[in-house]
């Protein structure tokens, strides 16, 4: 390498720079003529702009990395849900009004090209938008960060709603190309799998594997605010050889080009699903195969200033975003007791300071565990290193509790009942120095309740940190009209000081402030309804209330509970047509996984009960039920900031935090909600009179159940309850098939009602009496607006990566300057 000097233009931002910029990367990058340019090669063409601009920041943050010598945080995700990078960078330059001006003199407008970009949606929903936002907020904090995952060929399906039901198809978002990635072919691992091993003097050897090269792809992430940024670094697997020559010269095409297929289909999809057991093999592959690339990176980015791992734990922390990157613990140690030729105990010491395990969920099918027999075929070097891990780990809790046979069953690595599998949240929770839960319910049931031996052996092992989101996107970029209307009374400081917003609370009895504030929120409103009579012909009032449950859909969420609400609702306006009905516009989105039966049913269930309420001419614009297909980050960013009402119903105890809650709350909506999740600390901090909390807390759900739970004695006494199961049981909303929806009706009356969803209606139906009532009264509506909006500091996702900077990683902010 040579150190030349290099001579490059400084690119300022001005509105004439920029239009120069663009030109330029038009004619020179994308290689056409204004004459000729498509809008997405106008947006390729100032995506290129923006991205110059970028990585002169990049380029400085790496080598103020380098001369700090700083610790790193690397944080492992199976998904990351970015949506569009534009707007985003746009606003985190600080140069959205230039851009704009630039492109109006080309001709070419902003907000349409904007909506050109296709989402990265590289994540399935809560937890990949968490990682998203946690990269925001490291770059914003200027913490030294790099977000480790898979470049899938293919994101997470495109939905479509067809005749009310989900009909998924591909998205392959790369097909126009990826603006915002740098391929960078000199940075690859060789990534094994299969074979076996040997013990040798010199140690163990993993032998007789087949590989698949890892390729690294960088996105630049920016901070808002500062001139640091960080990098997403993405995997892609490449065949280790193009084609099996010998097939090929023999003639036979189709076999040569098959191994590589085969090994590249490693990053080729995102599983729809994060809780379910598709593809099993392959999902373990894609786990190995990430985790392996980069520990392989973070190790020679150590010694590329290191000669001794000696300081490894002080310059290192690797994160598990949940278990899905728990082979990473494994695999370092692998590396460096095989390959670096560290001594076991040493190695083992270092990896116990360096990672820290998220838990996302205590529902027991979504625990992840992976099969002896499939791991023994697959990574048997791994096996080895986890039953060794196991077996220091049974004999330290032997000594700790007696030979207690029940709890060494309970807490071993490996699950012996049945076949063997391993708990991967066991090997997570034994290994990590922190563990922490994603609200204060789940970090206190996971530790008193599900992990409680872990946590009587490691009590300090055991933490909370809150979930929280980015105000730069989700209120800032998402609701234009809102935000202009917060920074024209107390500033911009908001964005990079959420607690800022508690300023807002002295204006809520103002009159006029209030009057701006309903009509901000009408102009959100507006847009949507404008979008979903455009896009799908639906029609709703902008002065209904816009009730919003967005969110996957999955029983635990209970869309059910709200569809019963719905269908109660209706019969009681047909009972009394006459009666002043508070009109509401109730919208659902979210994705069912392709193999969740019920999950789809239900969708379809929501169609049939949308085709009948919102053409029953005696219900008019008193009731209208939209359900809007594709939810995704873009789609979020359009039903968000247009919602009154926000649908946070989950059964208590199920909701391991919840972030849709957070992103409703700041903006303005009032929630409907358990108390579950991160809903009790919005609670508390928004004060319980600015919410409608109802039903079973979690000790309650926890009671009701070992007392003897009766689904069908509440059927039988509740009188409109029953007529709204009946009317589904009976087919009254799919043309008198009563087969269609006879597994909603037995699940809930017959078969236990898992989710307590009829344990609770009554509660919930009393909670919307009492949305209408105070939404009939605009100024108390909007004051409680107001105060949910000023009591959202705590959950910007500055605080909570502030949390793990300090609590869990040790590491500090770079110093910029
Ligand atoms: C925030 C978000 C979620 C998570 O929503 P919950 O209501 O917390 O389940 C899921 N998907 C997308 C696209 C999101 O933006």
């Amino acid at each position: 390498m040579t150190a030349v000097d290099l001579e490059f233009d400084q690119l300022n931002s001005t509105a004439d720079a920029l239009r120069r910029s663009i030109s330029n990367r038009l004619i020179y990058g994308v290689g056409k003529d204004a004459v000729a340019a498509r809008p997405q090669d106008w947006l390729h063409a100032a995506a290129l702009a923006v991205r110059d601009r970028l990585v002169a920041r990049w380029m400085k943050t790496t080598r103020q990395q380098y001369e700090q010598d700083v610790k790193r945080v690397y944080y492992l995700s199976m998904e990351f849900l970015i949506g569009r990078t534009f707007t985003n960078a746009l606003l985190a330059l600080g140069i959205y009004d230039q851009m704009n001006e630039a492109l109006s003199s080309l001709g070419v407008d902003l907000t349409s090209i904007a909506e050109l970009e296709p989402d990265a949606a590289l994540g399935n929903g809560g937890l990949g938008r968490l990682a998203a936002c946690f990269l925001d907020s490291m770059a914003t904090l200027a913490i030294p960060g790099f977000g480790y995952g898979i470049r899938y060929d293919y994101g997470m399906f495109r939905q479509q709603i067809v005749d009310g039901a989900q009909i998924e198809t591909p998205d392959y978002w790369l097909r126009g190309g990826n603006s915002w990635e740098f391929p960078r072919p000199e940075v690859q691992y060789i990534v094994h799998f299969g074979g076996h091993t040997i013990q040798r003097d010199s140690g163990v050897e993993w032998v007789e594997t087949e590989h698949v090269n890892a390729m690294a792809y960088d996105t630049v992430i920016p901070g808002y605010g500062t001139s640091a940024t960080n990098t997403l670094r993405l995997w892609s697997a490449r065949a280790t050889e193009e084609l099996d020559l010998s097939a090929f010269n023999q003639g036979d095409y189709r076999r040569a080009v098959e191994a590589k297929e085969h090994s590249e289909n490693v990053s080729r999809l995102l599983y729809p699903d994060d809780s379910t057991q598709a593809g099993r093999e392959l999902r373990l592959r894609q786990e190995y195969f990430f985790v392996s690339a980069t520990m392989q990176d973070l190790i020679r980015r150590y010694q590329r200033t290191h000669s001794t791992f000696g300081r490894f734990a002080e310059k290192v922390a690797v994160h598990l975003n949940d278990t899905h990157p728990v082979l990473a613990i494994p695999e370092l140690i692998r590396l460096l007791v095989d390959v670096h030729h560290v001594p076991w105990d040493r190695a083992w010491k270092m990896v116990q300071q360096v990672f820290s395990y998220t838990n996302h969920t205590l529902m027991p099918e979504a625990l992840e565990t992976w099969d002896v027999d499939m791991l023994a075929r697959l990574l048997p070097r791994h096996l080895e290193i986890i039953f060794e891990i196991n077996a220091g780990f049974l004999k330290e809790a032997s000594e700790r509790f007696g030979h207690d046979v029940d709890v060494i069953r309970r807490i071993s690595l490996v699950d012996e009942f049945g076949q063997r599998r391993v708990r991967m949240a066991h090997l997570a929770i034994v290994t990590s120095q922190k563990v922490n839960g994603v609200s204060k319910l789940h970090s206190q049931l996971m530790e008193r309740e599900f992990f409680s031996d872990f946590a009587r052996m490691f009590p300090d092992r055991f933490t909370n940190v809150t979930n929280g989101i980015t105000p730069r996107r989700w209120l800032a970029q998402a609701s234009r009209p809102l935000s202009s209307l917060i920074d024209s009374h107390i500033g911009m400081g908001w964005r990079t000081d959420l607690f800022e917003l508690g300023k807002l609370r002295a204006l809520k009895d103002d009159p006029t402030f209030a009057a701006e504030f309903r009509s901000a929120k009408r102009r959100s409103k507006i847009r949507l309804a404008n979008r979903l009579l455009h896009d799908m012909g639906a029609s709703i009032h902008p002065d209904a209330l816009f009730d919003m449950q967005v969110k996957r859909i999955h029983e635990y969420k209970r869309q059910l509970l709200n569809v019963l609400h719905v269908i109660v609702r209706y019969n009681r306006i047909r009972a009394n047509p006459n009666h002043d009905w508070v009109p509401r516009a109730v919208i659902f989105a979210g994705k069912a996984a392709s193999a969740y039966k019920m999950a789809k049913t239900i969708i379809k269930l929501i169609g049939d009960v949308s085709a009948i309420v919102n053409n029953d001419p005696l219900v008019g614009d008193r009731l209208k039920v939209v359900f809007v297909p594709n939810y995704g980050v873009s789609v979020a960013e359009l039903l968000i900031p247009a919602a009154d009402l926000s649908e946070q119903i989950s059964m208590a105890g199920t909701e391991a935090s919840g972030t849709g809650n957070m992103k409703l709350a700041l903006n303005g909506a009032l929630t409907v909600g358990t108390m579950d999740g991160a809903n009790i600390e919005i609670c508390e901090a928004v004060g319980r009179e600015n919410m409608f909390i109802f039903g079973l807390a979690a000790n309650e759900v926890t009671e009701m159940r070992s007392s003897g739970y009766r689904p069908r004695q509440i059927y039988e006494e509740n009188a409109e309850l029953r007529q709204a199961l009946d009317q589904i049981r009976t087919g009254f909303f799919s043309d008198g098939d009563s087969h269609r929806f006879s597994d909603i009706f037995h699940t809930l009356v017959d078969w236990g009602d898992h989710y307590m969803v009829l344990a609770d209606f009554a509660a919930f139906a009393a909670a919307q009496d009492a949305v209408d009532a105070r939404f009939r009264d605009p100024r108390a509506w909007t004051a409680s607006a107001i105060e949910n909006v000023a009591g959202m500091g705590q959950f910007s996702s500055d605080r909570t990566i502030a949390e793990y900077a300090r609590e869990i990683w040790r590491v500090k902010a770079l110093e910029t300057e």
